[in-house]
């Protein structure tokens, strides 16, 4: 299949004369085969220099449009392009969206059988292929690099470069070794792209590439299209699924520390009645890959996960990055809510961060091995990521100042941007919380600090003999909340700091000094209460709304469809940035929908027209599933109209399982109450009710009360009992 666009695209360039024919060459190429209009940002110049056989060195954020850079000059030159890329994942969705532009691609990599690489080798050899993606360590295998030199090259690409570095944290020894190809290859075009920003990164690419020739590309590395917020944890669960509420049916990745605590949270949200798989590297490895293959594949399905996950996620449509711990650098922050949003539509990158977090990074960090220089800068990151926590400037400015970028304006597009923010004159509480612990003998961690402040005569304390101290009872004038709030920003801006010997005990720093003695004052901002009127939805949740939605979820179907019958990731078919387009734009005829931004020629011929069917209406089209908000409207009259769930599943035609996932979520949103869903004996309730609310703390999980009970009750009628008790908590 790849044939006959080579020979095209032989013809383009025996055509080619001028400049400007360069660039109207690739200008038609981006057009034809990839459907699009126009450039971004640097591309046209990099494709341009590429293309005429230049070295070049892209840093560009993440959704950039770092692919083109090298996949467009590919096209237009001559001979084989090789590609060297550090993960299977990252290959084979590359390989399977050129595929789909019919573009002739594969990858090299260890799960092929010898046949089948043999059968490559003699593709590749007669011309048949155009674009070959390897991993580094292949790539460098003499008999590898004997084989190229025996062909036309057109290009190397090396794509996530930054894996060259060992200051960085995804360091791939073998990446060393592509220095080589600059003698062996001097005449093929070399083109090293990264998103990874920092100067001494590049400087390491450009050495260790051999790329002291290369003409550098340095992108802005704001994400414009990513809304920034960053709230105090109260109760983290209830927070992220406040969050969530609005972001119903979308992707994302939600980021914790511990495995452990993935494996909860993944199991909660499922609970809740969100798709949510864990991913951590404590699970068997082929159960990873399946839950990864899933979040490629799937629409809105949540990944809960550690830092485990993340290099290789090249999906375009995640909606969110939300955060449950504290990264430990911002260049980690940067990089993680970074995978949310690569298409350019909106996307919300959440953290919700506390003093717990704090107190444990910085034992971690005490902990750690390494020498005092290797502590000392990774406590200078932590400062900047508390920093970044605490900031009382727009979020996006404070972030691109630490990369050496400078934002003129506060961008409007984040959480202080949008609510403002308050601060106080905290210069006297701070003086009395640092005396508590200076009196306390510098020993005793937040919680016993508070009741000293707040003069509550317990236990605790009267084995201490703290009810004499001078600071007991001083601190009335603040709530629990309030002091608590304050111990965190001391703890973030240095002026108290954490035992080292890792029990949570608060001593005071040098730097607190000032304070104390009356010289400096000190302004600190007031956590948004959780009780504050919710603020508005970023945009995320309203891509598409009202009216819209129907003909979406039908696009979205077919998509789904097609995506299943070619195996492929539905955004390989088409971005959701496209059928966003052709939801707005309606195109009528087929050269109307070849207009549509990513709409290149293989895809309208392949695809055109059943899109077009889908939009006039077609009745060809895929049945559009209900969007679950429409049925949870009908669930919720059916139910106050007395059926039962058996009932309902029946009239709205699904299961009887999803019937109790709705119901719950009803009732959990005060829709419905527990008795207009379900019509439980006296007894049954009764014991249910005990069942969760035997402990302290947080309600028990379904699981854990279904094991209570042996089974007896269903756990749908759990789930909805849940519901109803933690919606009488809540209100
Ligand atoms: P990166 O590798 O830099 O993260 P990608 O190459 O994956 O980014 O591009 C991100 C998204 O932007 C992709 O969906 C890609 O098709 C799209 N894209 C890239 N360049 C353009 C362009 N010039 N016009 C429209 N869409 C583009
Ligand atoms: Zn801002």
């Amino acid at each position: 299949m790849g044939e006959g666009f080579l020979r095209r695209s032989l013809t383009y360039n025996a055509r080619l004369h001028s400049e400007t024919r360069m660039l109207d060459h690739a200008q038609r190429i981006l057009k034809d085969v990839f459907g699009y209009d126009a450039f971004r940002g640097h591309q046209a110049a990099i494709i341009d220099r590429v293309a005429k056989g230049g070295d070049v060195l892209v840093l560009m954020p993440t959704g950039g449009g770092k692919s083109l850079c090298f996949q467009v000059p590919a096209l237009m030159r001559d001979g084989l392009a090789v590609v060297v890329s550090p993960l299977i994942a990252l290959m084979e969705d590359q390989v399977a969206t050129l595929d789909e532009l019919g573009v002739a691609a594969v990858a090299l990599n260890s799960t092929l059988s010898n046949d089948e690489q043999r059968d490559i080798a003699d593709r590749i050899r007669r011309g048949e292929i155009k674009m070959l993606y390897l991993a580094p360590e292949r790539l460098v295998q003499p008999r590898m690099l004997g084989f190229l030199q025996n062909l036309d090259i057109a290009l190397f690409a090396i794509d996530e470069a930054h894996c060259v570095s060992q200051w960085g944290h995804d360091f791939r020894p073998e990446y060393l070794q592509l220095g080589q190809l600059a003698e062996l290859f001097p005449e093929v075009p070399r083109i090293a792209l990264t998103a990874t920003a920092d100067m001494r990164t590049r400087e390491e690419i450009v050495q260790r590439l051999h790329l002291q020739n290369a003409e550098r590309f340095l992108s802005s590395f704001d994400r414009p299209n990513i809304f920034y917020r960053i709230v105090a944890k109260d109760s983290p669960r209830k927070q992220l699924l406040s969050f969530l509420t609005e972001r119903r049916g979308d992707a994302g990745i939600v980021y914790c520390l511990s495995r452990k605590k993935v494996d909860e949270v993944a199991a909660f949200l499922s609970e809740q009645g969100y798709p949510a798989l864990p991913y951590h590297a404590g699970l068997p490895s082929d159960l990873r890959a399946y839950h990864q293959k899933r979040f490629l594949n799937e629409e809105g399905l949540i990944m809960v996960a550690t830092i485990a996950f993340g290099m290789g996620i090249d999906k375009p449509n995640v909606r969110f990055v939300a955060h449950l711990d504290l990264p430990k650098s911002l260049e980690a922050y940067y990089q993680e809510t970074g995978r949310a949003g690569r298409d350019g539509l909106p996307a919300d990158a959440w953290m919700a961060y506390g003093l717990q977090d704090v107190l444990l990074l910085k034992q971690m960090l005490n902990n750690s091995e390494g020498d005092e220089r290797h502590k000392r800068i990774e406590q200078h990151k932590l400062d900047a990521m508390l920093a970044l926590c605490e900031e009382i400037r727009c979020r996006r400015q404070a972030l691109l100042a630490y990369f050496d970028e400078e934002l003129p304006q506060p961008c409007g597009h984040c959480d202080i941007c949008v609510d403002g923010v308050q601060t106080w004159d905290a210069t006297e509480p701070a003086r009395q919380a640092l005396s508590a612990i200076y009196r306390s003998g510098q020993r005793y961690g937040v919680g016993h600090l508070v009741d000293l402040l707040l003069g509550r005569d317990n236990e605790k304390v009267r084995a201490a003999g703290h009810q004499h101290l001078s600071v007991f009872g001083m601190g009335k004038a603040l709530s629990e909340g309030e002091w608590r709030t304050l111990f965190r920003q001391l703890v973030a801006r240095g002026l108290a700091d954490v035992d080292l010997d890792g029990f949570g005990g608060l001593r005071l720093t040098d730097a607190c000094r000032p304070l104390l003695r009356g010289e400096v004052s000190l302004q600190l901002r007031r956590d948004l209460s959780t009780k504050a009127p919710k603020p508005a939805a970023s945009a995320a949740s309203q891509l598409v709304r009202g009216e819209e939605r129907e003909q979406w979820e039908a696009l979205r179907a077919l998509r789904r469809k097609l995506a299943e019958e070619h195996s492929v990731p539905p955004y390989v078919i088409f971005p959701d940035a496209t059928l966003l387009e052709m939801l707005r734009s309606k195109p009528g005829t087929l050269a109307e929908m070849a207009r549509v931004s990513g709409v290149g020629a293989r895809k309208l011929e392949r695809y055109g027209e059943a899109f077009l069917d889908v939009l006039n209406g077609g009745a060809d089209a895929a049945p559009a599933p209900r969007a679950v908000a429409d049925l949870r409207h009908e669930l919720v009259s059916l139910a106050r109209a007395g059926m039962t769930p058996a009932q309902i599943a029946r009239q709205l035609d699904c299961t009887e399982k999803n019937v109790y996932s709705l119901l719950a979520e009803a009732i959990s949103e005060q829709q419905l109450s527990l008795e207009q869903a379900l019509d439980l004996p006296e007894e049954m309730l009764g014991a249910v009710q005990d069942a969760f609310l035997d402990g302290e703390g947080e309600l028990p999980s379904v699981a854990e009360v279904a094991e209570m009970l042996g089974g007896k009750v269903p756990e749908g009628v759990l789930h909805c009992v849940r519901a109803a008790l933690q919606a009488e908590f809540e209100s």
